[in-house]
């Protein structure tokens, strides 16, 4: 199957053929039709599956459809792998003016709320310094997000994050819709799972 036979609009499709991306992976082929009928996902799958394309296709996909700034925040575990997320959003957005701000610790918090103001579409971070900004960038919230990926799930919850990730789901709003990945399926990201999908559909690489 095509991208196109999933579902992406013509744009998308562009965008992943500029890439190089000229049939779906495994996780992109399960996951995108789900994700465009709104559902909700846990994916089994490791780095190197495409499970970033399988998460920022179907997000860039609703943007499209309804553009909004501050519409998708995604929590990654380290500040490489969000580097990494936030490239490949670029990379598929690229023709359609996509902002992305990266928040991640080990670097200014100045530039971090220097690219927040230019209201960002996109946020990728690392819990903490998410939580950081938060509490200290005035004029940023979550309050609109209409979705949330928790991307490597188990290194998040390895990472000590558990309680920045608690308080992100309190003030997230409940209508969104989650993505939730993870190479192992351990008993604290089945706790996870359940404290923040609804009916997710649960797809493997
Ligand atoms: P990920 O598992 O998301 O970290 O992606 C691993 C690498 O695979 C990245 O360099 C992507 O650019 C690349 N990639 C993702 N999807 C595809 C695809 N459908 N075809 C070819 N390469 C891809």
């Amino acid at each position: 199957k095509s991208f196109k036979d999933l579902g992406i609009c013509e744009q998308l499709v562009e965008a992943c053929e500029n890439l190089g991306w000229k049939t779906p992976s495994k996780i992109q082929a399960e996951a995108i039709p789900h994700a465009l009928e709104g559902k909700d996902l846990i994916g089994l799958a490791q780095t190197g599956s495409g499970k970033t394309g399988a998460f920022a296709l179907p997000i860039l996909q609703a943007l499209l459809d309804t553009p909004q700034v501050l519409f998708a925040c995604v929590l990654s575990p380290t500040r490489e792998l969000a580097i990494q997320i936030a490239e490949q959003f670029e990379a598929l957005g690229s023709g359609i003016g996509l902002k992305c701000a990266v928040l991640v610790g080990g670097v200014d918090h100045t530039q971090q709320a220097i690219a927040l103001a230019k209201r960002p579409h996109i946020v990728v971070g690392t819990p903490g310094r998410l939580m950081d900004h938060l509490s200290n960038t005035k004029g940023f919230s979550l309050r609109t997000m209409k979705y949330l990926v928790l991307d490597e799930a188990d290194r998040l919850l390895n990472e000590d994050f558990e309680k920045a990730i608690d308080e992100i789901l309190s003030v997230i709003p409940r209508d969104r819709k989650t993505y939730l990945f993870s190479a192992t399926m351990t008993k604290k990201v089945r706790k996870l799972q359940r404290a923040c999908l609804r009916n997710p559909v649960k797809i493997e690489a």
